[in-house]
């Protein structure tokens, strides 16, 4: 039976497509070398790159689908290195608790297929219940449904009663996540755990946080030791770690434990600037979603209490991300896409232009140094060969203004083409 079922799945899985495709534009941003590139032409198999070069010198392969992006600018698919695709910004808090658990699931495949939509090709999704991203992961490389390419990490870890843990209920429900351990040796574990089932990147919540109870974001939640020892285990295991990480303290203690990507990093202080910059841990601010939870939140459900906090840290990360930009650390594109809307995620990068980056390095942010930041150069982040065909064409000029990144008019992702706006 076991048999059976096994060769059931082989066949049901579908399979990357070999054909080949021979795709042409106006232009192309080539983000590793930072220039314009006219009359592109790009050829893929099995949804990766095999060539690049100019139109006129690439002869077209025998046999070649075309997809011709005439008038528009090539650009790589977008990365965003913060999001939580099982969420639901808009649903009441009293609705969230009579959905049974696997109703997150479908919420998560279907906002995977809104971001993909935005130019978002690939997504680390920094925290789910129940494995529920490794199961959108698979479904979408399998090809039964349409989304970003996933990056997951299942259960965020964390300290009992901190940002990680639940914190909305009395005691008499005894809730508590799955990724809730305290002490070196039980975070060692977690790591091994989730892992275990699934996680590409361990999420750890090093300090307390704007939408949980009863922490503040300024407040470090877990050891400089236990940091540590997280980041030493995922690190031996090959994977990389992201600290949730809103005080100065906390972040400051995530950089020297080695984490090698540090979210929200709202309240940074010149310390932590510079210990940034010495050490390469790369910063990941959610600069623009405070817009939507302030004129939103309300409405939703948002405690007052949270929206405190959110106003609290909203213009302070904003000057921390500007300062950190302008001293040279390697910033990344990451939204908290699931506090808002996941279709508004592009939205980041009109506040990241406004708060001191030139379009290229935006552009940068949500590209190749994301990619770096994933370890994952060799299939994601730029238009060169190797790499995954995952191309948003827009029209204008995306190193004049961010505004058409913002307005994708056609999404490639591994060679097909997945959205069109022409
Ligand atoms: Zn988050």
């Amino acid at each position: 039976m076991k048999h059976l079922l096994l060769a059931a799945a082989l066949i049901l899985a579908a399979p990357v497509s070999a054909e080949t495709v021979f795709i042409t534009a106006d232009r192309m941003v080539d983000v590793l070398t930072g220039r314009m590139v006219d009359a592109p032409a790009i050829v893929v198999t099995e949804g990766r790159i095999v060539s690049v070069g100019r139109q006129g010198s690439v002869a077209v392969p025998e046999g070649a689908k075309r997809i011709d992006l005439a008038g528009l600018t090539l650009v790589p698919g977008f990365i965003d290195m913060h999001v939580h695709l099982t969420s639901d910004p808009k649903m009441q808090p009293m609705d969230a608790l009579l959905k049974t658990d696997n109703y997150w699931v479908l919420v998560g495949a279907q906002n995977a297929g809104k971001m993909l939509a935005t130019g978002i090709t690939t997504v680390r999704n920094v925290g789910s219940s129940g494995f529920d991203d490794v199961a959108i992961k698979q479904a979408i490389e399998d090809g039964r449904l349409q989304g970003s390419r996933i990056v997951p990490a299942t259960y965020a870890l964390g300290a009992t009663g901190g940002h990680c843990d639940e914190t909305f209920f009395p005691p008499s429900f005894e809730a508590k996540s799955p990724g809730v351990a305290d002490g070196v040796d039980a975070l060692r574990a977690k790591v091994r755990e989730v892992r275990k089932y699934g996680a590409e990147v361990i999420k750890v919540c090093a300090t307390g946080g704007v939408f949980s109870r009863n922490t503040e974001p300024g407040q470090q939640q877990l050891r400089e030791e236990e940091l540590k020892a997280i980041a030493d285990e995922a690190h031996m295991w090959g994977v990389k770690v992201a600290a949730h990480a809103h005080g100065a303290s906390g972040i400051k203690a995530a950089i020297r434990a080695g984490i090698d990507t540090i979210e929200h990093a709202s309240l940074i202080d010149d310390e932590g600037i510079k210990l940034a910059k010495e050490r390469g841990a790369y910063l990941s601010m959610d600069i623009y979603n405070t817009d939507y939870t302030q004129s939103e939140g309300k409405k939703n459900g948002v405690l007052e209490d949270n929206l405190r906090k959110d106003r609290e840290v909203a213009d302070v990360q904003r000057e921390g991300f500007r300062k950190a930009n302008a001293a040279g650390v390697k910033m990344v594109f990451g939204t908290d896409a699931g506090v808002m809307p996941h279709e508004l995620a592009v939205n980041q990068f009109g506040t990241m232009a406004r708060y001191g980056m030139s379009p290229l390095q935006v552009l940068r942010a949500a590209t190749s140094t994301a990619a770096e930041a994933l370890g994952r150069e060799k299939d994601v982040g730029a238009i060169a060969p190797g790499r995954y065909a995952d191309i948003v064409a827009v029209a204008g000029d995306p190193l004049a203004s961010v505004e058409p990144l913002m307005a994708a008019k056609v999404v490639v992702k591994g060679g097909e083409v997945v959205a069109d706006r022409r």
